[in-house]
C-alpha cells in the first residue's frame, strides 16, 4: 500500500511541478522575446523620429556634390551607433542603394550573397519605411529610405536576436535547473506525505485485522481530526458495537439453550410423576386399595394439570417472542381493575390468615391498555406475595398515578429475595426456591410473562428497593396506552 500511495503522490507532484515550470518558462522566454523586438522597433523609430532631427538632417545632406554619399551615410550611421544600439555583432546597419538593394557600405561587410531582400527591404525599395516585425522569423530588421545628394538610399539596421536568444537560452538552463530541485524537493515531500498518511492507514488496517480475528481489545489511538481521524473514530465505534452485539448475540444464544434445557427439566418431572404412578396403577390393577388408586389417579392428574399449566405459559410466551400476540386495547378504570384484583385474592389471603390492605386514591384515570392481560399481570403478582409470605403475613395493594403514569405497587413482609437474585427473577423459569415454588403450582414463568406483557404496553414491572424483610414489586403504566402497538380497540 506505501508504495503505491507513495508513487501516486511522486507523480502527482512531478506533473504539477513539470506543468507549472513548462507554462513559466514558455511564458518568460515568450515575453523576452517580445520585449527585444518592442524594444528594437521603439530605438529605430526613435533615431529616426522628430526628437532626432540632427541625425536624419545629417544622413540626408550632402557635403559635397562629388561626395560618395554611401560612404557619407554609413559614416553617419557610425557615428550614431549608440543611439540605434548597433555593437558590430549582433546588430548591423548596412546602406543600400535605394534602387536595387544592392550593399553599398556597413558596420561590417555584407555577407557572401549579399543582403536577403526581406519584406522591410521591398518596402523600404518602394520608398515606405519598413518597420513590420516577426515573430517567427530569427532576426529583426527595419529600413528606412533616404534621399541624399539626389540619390536614394536605404538604411538598413538588421539584428540576428544573438542576445535575445542567449537571454532565452540562459533562462532556459536556469528553469531547468529549478525543474531539478523542485523535482528533488517533490519527492522528498510526497515521501514526507505519504508517510504521514500511509502510517496511520497501517494502524487502521492492523485494528481491522484484529477485529476480524475477534479481538476487541485496544482501541485505535485517534491522532487527527482530518478525514483518517475521522475514519479512525467510525472505526472505533463501529467495533465497539459489534462487539455489543456478539456480546447480546451470545448472550441470546446462552438464553436459548439454557431455556430449552429448562423446558426439557420442567417438563420431565411431571412426566417422571405420571409414568411411574400409571406403571404402580398398572402392576397392582385390582390389588391396591381403592383409596391408595384415588390417591394415585389424583396425582396423575394434577401432574397432567402442571404439564398443561407449563406448556399454556410457554405459549403465551412464545406468542409474545413472535408478535403474534396483539394488545386488545380499550379504556377502562384503573381503580376498578386493582380492586378486582384485591376482591379475587380475598379469600386465597384470608386462607393463610395474611392482612391485605387496599390503598387507592379516588381520583385515579381511566387507561388504556389490553385488561384482560393487565389483570393477569396484577394476579400474578399479588399471589406471588401470597404465596412467598408466611402464614399471618401483611400485605399492601396501593396504586397511584402521576404525570401520564399510573402505577400499582405489591407489598409484602415475606420471605424477599436475596439480592444475588432479584435481577434474575424476571428471566424464564428463574426462581428463588424451585421446591418451594413447584410446590404451590409454580412454573417460574409467570413473571417473565407479566413483565413481557407490561413491555408490550410500554409500561414496566420492577423491584422496588426497600430495608425491611419481604418484598415490594411494582407495576407502571402509561395511561394513553402504547404509541407502537398495532392497534386492536375492542
Ligand atoms: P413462580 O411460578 O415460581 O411463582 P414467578 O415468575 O411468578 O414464578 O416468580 C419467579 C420467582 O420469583 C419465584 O419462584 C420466587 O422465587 C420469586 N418471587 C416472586 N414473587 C415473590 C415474592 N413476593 N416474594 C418472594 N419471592 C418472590
Amino acid at each position: 500500500m506505501r508504495r503505491s500511495l507513495h508513487i501516486k503522490l511522486v507523480l502527482i507532484m512531478v506533473l504539477l511541478i513539470v506543468s507549472l515550470m513548462v507554462v513559466v518558462g514558455a511564458f518568460l522566454m515568450n515575453s523576452v522575446t517580445g520585449y527585444y523586438i518592442d524594444e528594437f522597433y521603439q530605438q529605430i523609430t526613435d533615431a529616426f523620429g522628430q526628437s532626432n532631427v540632427d541625425f536624419v538632417r545629417d544622413l540626408q545632406t550632402a557635403t559635397k556634390e562629388d561626395e560618395d554619399g554611401a560612404a557619407m551615410v554609413g559614416q553617419v550611421l557610425s557615428a550614431y551607433t549608440g543611439v540605434l544600439g548597433v555593437d558590430r555583432r549582433s546588430r548591423n546597419y548596412f546602406v543600400l542603394d535605394g534602387a536595387t538593394g544592392r550593399c553599398l557600405n556597413g558596420s561590417v561587410p555584407a555577407p557572401e550573397g549579399g543582403i536577403a531582400v526581406t519584406p522591410n527591404i521591398s518596402k523600404a525599395l518602394l520608398g515606405e519605411p519598413g518597420l513590420d516585425s516577426s515573430v517567427t522569423a530569427d532576426y529583426m530588421d527595419a529600413a528606412i529610405p533616404i534621399t541624399r545628394g539626389g540619390q536614394s538610399y536605404v538604411v538598413y539596421i538588421l539584428d540576428n536576436r544573438e542576445t535575445a536568444r542567449q537571454l532565452n537560452a540562459e533562462m532556459f538552463s536556469l528553469i531547468m535547473e529549478a525543474l531539478v530541485l523542485g523535482l528533488v524537493i517533490s519527492v522528498l515531500l510526497s515521501f514526507l506525505l505519504a508517510k504521514t498518511m500511509v502510517n496511520p492507514l497501517q494502524r487502521l488496517t492492523g485494528g481491522i485485522e484484529r477485529v476480524a480475528r475477534g479481538d476487541f481489545s485496544r482501541k485505535l489511538e485517534v491522532t487527527s481530526e482530518d478525514e483518517i481521524g475521522q475514519l479512525t473514530e467510525r472505526f472505533n465505534s463501529m467495533a465497539q458495537q459489534l462487539e455489543a452485539n456478539i456480546a447480546e448475540l451470545e448472550r441470546a444464544e446462552q438464553q436459548r439453550k439454557d431455556f430449552v434445557a429448562n423446558v426439557s427439566h420442567e417438563l420431565r418431572t411431571p412426566l417422571t410423576n405420571i409414568k411411574s404412578y400409571a406403571e404402580t396403577l398398572d402392576d397392582g390393577v385390582g390389588g391396591l386399595p381403592p383409596e391408595t388408586e384415588h390417591r394415585f389417579l389424583g396425582v396423575i392428574l394434577n401432574e397432567s394439570d402442571r404439564m398443561a399449566h407449563i406448556l399454556q405459559d410457554l405459549l403465551t410466551l412464545s406468542r409474545f417472542d413472535s408478535g403474534r400476540s396483539e394488545l386488545r386495547l380499550a379504556w377502562f378504570p384503573f381503580a376498578k381493575a386493582v380492586d378486582d384484583t384485591y376482591q379475587a385474592i380475598l379469600m386465597d389471603a384470608q386462607n393463610h390468615a395474611h392482612t391485605v390492605e387496599l390503598v387507592l386514591p379516588e381520583d385515579l384515570p381511566q387507561v388504556r391498555a389490553d385488561r384482560e392481560r393487565i389483570m393477569q399481570v396484577m394476579m400474578n403478582i399479588v399471589s406471588n406475595a401470597i404465596k412467598y409470605t408466611p402464614d399471618g403475613g401483611r400485605i399492601v395493594l396501593s396504586a397511584g398515578w402521576e404525570k401520564d403514569k399510573v402505577w400499582m405497587e405489591v407489598d409484602d413482609n415475606g420471605i424477599g429475595i436475596p439480592p444475588a437474585d432479584r435481577d434474575r427473577i424476571f428471566e424464564r423459569f428463574y426462581r428463588v426456591d424451585k421446591a418451594r415454588s413447584r410446590q404451590s403450582g409454580g412454573t417460574g414463568l409467570g413473571l417473565s410473562i407479566a413483565q413481557e406483557i407490561m413491555k408490550r404496553h410500554e409500561g414496566g414491572l420492577y423491584l422496588v428497593d426497600k430495608a425491611e424483610p419481604g418484598l415490594t414489586i411494582r407495576m407502571e403504566l402509561p395511561v394513553a396506552g402504547p404509541r407502537e402497538e398495532a392497534r386492536h380497540e375492542g
